[in-house]
């Protein structure tokens, strides 16, 4: 039997491949989400508007397809329009469109001469990966500063709402520390190894529609106030809960680090102190809607980004309608907008009405609209997503003793933070189970 701790998507992914393997399992989940399973995967429809409150899309590669077909989802799927691949960073005070290729870098002013010098020559640059090394130490090293400021940053904000100097290259992006590893530069490494061409999708009802079919699949043990504590016997481990205690061979924990922290408080006190420190960025989510006929130019594209530098007050806005059909009336458009990341933990401290009157200001000045919108919803999340930076290290160094006595983790605060993480952590681990 093997116990998994938490039915967000990396939990249940498990269960589903366990099952699938013929592995007993029993999942725990906490009572009170019994009728929103998916953790941070929450999608809300009101009427004909729909919030995703946590996620947005998925990037799906040919596995991840044909496995939503085999959950007889694909009748669900939305894909991504075509215009989404137009992504547009905040730069000298407006929005300039990113290039989308290798050759387009060179023609299109995203970027300076000096910078287009810097990037090309990257192929000549001596590889000298240390460990521990920063983001912005890898990036500034290979590509120069305008990258860091106008690419790297941004999209670590978008990803891991986080900070680029604090954040580990060999953790946050290990791919990329491989390239150079093995083909002395990155460029000259995907110009060998072409990256598998994703599909960003989401579906008609929103994220959440996955987690809730997974759900349905697979069986789970709804406790109050979720899991305490874990013992271990001789040849199995106790799980307990407020109303009952089971017995495992085997445990796999799928939380965040601050409660993983509280389950193994009692077993591995050193382990548990540092779980605590790993850093959590915190996030608001503000949806905004206004009339289309207020903009001057039609909102068509993924979203954009605002690099930390031009010290905009969100971190971006994802143009939500333009992604995905179904999110709100034809006559009007949907702003997906993040406050907040390690770099902003202050503006997270702001009330509702600040907080929605600072978005809905930033959005009227950049798209000069001089209407209010129709309406706003805010959602927050004080402890969003776990950051891979130095303090996840004593952690990572204790992991592989706990798996020697069965006790596994599978969560978003290591390997990946992504629900296409998880789900191939999930994947892979059921394998290594069997
Ligand atoms: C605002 C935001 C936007 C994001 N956008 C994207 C995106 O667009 N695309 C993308 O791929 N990823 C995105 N992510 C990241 C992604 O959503 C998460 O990393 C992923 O959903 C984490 O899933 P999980 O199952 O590992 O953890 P969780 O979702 O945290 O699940 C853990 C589960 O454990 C349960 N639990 C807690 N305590 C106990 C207990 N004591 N006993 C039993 N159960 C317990 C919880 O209730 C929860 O269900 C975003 C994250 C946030 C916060």
């Amino acid at each position: 039997m093997i116990a998994i701790i938490g039915a967000g998507i990396s939990g249940l992914s498990l269960a589903y491949f366990l099952q699938k393997q013929k592995i007993p399992y029993l999942l725990f989940e906490k009572k009170e989400n019994e009728h929103s399973p998916g953790g941070f995967i929450q999608s809300v429809r009101e009427k004909e508007y729909l919030y995703e409150l946590g996620p947005n899309s998925l990037l799906c590669d040919d596995f991840l397809l044909q496995w939503l077909n085999e959950l007889e989802l694909w009748d669900e799927i939305v894909e991504a329009n075509p215009s989404s691949k137009n992504r547009f960073i905040f730069k000298n005070g407006k929005y300039q469109k990113l290039p989308s290729s290798p050759l387009s870098i060179f023609w299109n002013s995203f970027f300076s001469w000096k910078a287009k010098k810097q990037i090309f020559r990257e192929p000549k640059i001596n590889s000298k990966t240390f460990s521990e090394e920063t983001l912005t130490q890898f990036f500034e090293r290979r590509f120069g500063r305008e990258v860091v400021d106008y690419v790297l940053d941004p999209f670590v904000s978008g990803i891991y709402a986080g900070n680029p100097d604090e954040l580990l290259l060999q953790y946050t992006f290990p791919f990329l520390a491989e390239l150079e590893q093995k083909h002395g530069s990155i460029i000259r490494g995907l110009k060998k190894n072409k990256l598998e061409r994703k599909k960003s999708i989401s579906f008609r009802n929103g994220m959440q529609t996955l987690p809730k079919k997974l759900a349905e699949k697979v069986k789970i043990t709804y406790c109050k106030g979720g899991v305490q504590s874990v013992f271990k016997n001789i040849n199995s481990w106790e799980i307990i809960t407020a109303e009952q205690n089971f017995k495992a061979e085997k445990i796999v924990i799928t939380t965040p680090a601050y409660i993983t922290a509280d389950i193994l408080q009692k077993i591995d006190f050193f382990l548990a102190e540092n779980l605590k420190k790993i850093t959590y960025a915190p996030m608001i989510v503000v949806h905004t809607i206004f009339y289309k006929n207020l903009f001057k130019k039609p909102v068509n594209g993924f979203g954009a980004l605002h690099p930390y530098k031009e010290k905009l007050f969100t971190l971006g806005h994802l143009w939500s309608s333009s992604v995905f059909e179904g999110r709100c009336k034809e006559n009007e458009v949907l702003f997906t907008s993040f406050v907040g990341g390690s770099r902003g933990v202050e503006k997270t401290l702001l009330d509702d009405n600040t907080l929605m009157s600072k978005v809905q200001k930033e959005i009227r000045e950049i798209y000069q609209i001089d209407s209010l919108p129709i309406l706003q919803k805010i959602t927050r999340w004080q402890k969003a997503i776990p950051q891979y930076d130095k303090f996840v290290l004593p952690v990572y160094e204790r992991l592989p003793k706990l798996e020697q006595e069965n006790l596994y983790i599978c969560a978003n605060w290591k390997d990946g933070v992504s629900i296409a993480d998880c789900i191939k952590k999930a994947q892979k681990l059921a394998q290594q189970l069997k």
